[in-house]
């Protein structure tokens, strides 16, 4: 089975800061199924490292207020494309990211204050049927599937 999965997850330092932290699930993932690494914010076209964004009111705004909503419907588009491709029905993303996080995101104040919502990408995986899977919650499914 393919799962698409935030690239970060795999330890590749695409993050914001240039980071990029390893699951410990790992290398199970690896031995049960075919990881598609993706990185939304990179295939929209951001520069690694780059500055925080978060959503407010549906755009993406980034710490010094520049408005990054383009690329992050462009790379929200591009991941699902490599979903398609690869008959993907599951994606194990960040979690809290504006593009990779699923129930919960911060706030758009860079308060480090979660509400309710999804990431860009997370969400055009949902609207397309895709169950999303956090950081968090892969031993569980690790468990049933
Ligand atoms: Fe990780 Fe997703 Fe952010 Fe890329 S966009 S660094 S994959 S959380």
């Amino acid at each position: 089975m393919n799962i698409l999965i935030s690239a970060c997850l795999l330890g590749v330092n695409c993050r914001y800061d240039g980071s990029g932290t390893e699951i410990p699930e790992l290398k199970e993932l690896l031995s049960k199924y075919t990881l598609i690494p993706i990185c939304p914010e990179q295939l929209g076209g951001l520069s690694t490292p780059r500055s925080p964004a978060e959503i407010k009111e549906n755009k993406v705004i980034s710490i010094d207020l520049n408005d990054v909503t383009y690329e992050f419907i462009k790379g929200a588009e591009e991941t699902l494309k490599l979903a398609k491709l690869y008959n993907c029905k599951y994606a194990i993303l960040k979690e809290r990211s504006p593009s990779c996080g699923s129930g919960k995101v911060y706030d758009g104040t860079f308060s480090k204050t979660l509400v309710d919502g999804d990431g860009f990408a997370a969400k055009l995986l949902k609207e397309k049927g895709m169950e999303i899977i956090g950081e968090t919650e892969i031993a569980d499914f690790l468990k049933n599937y």
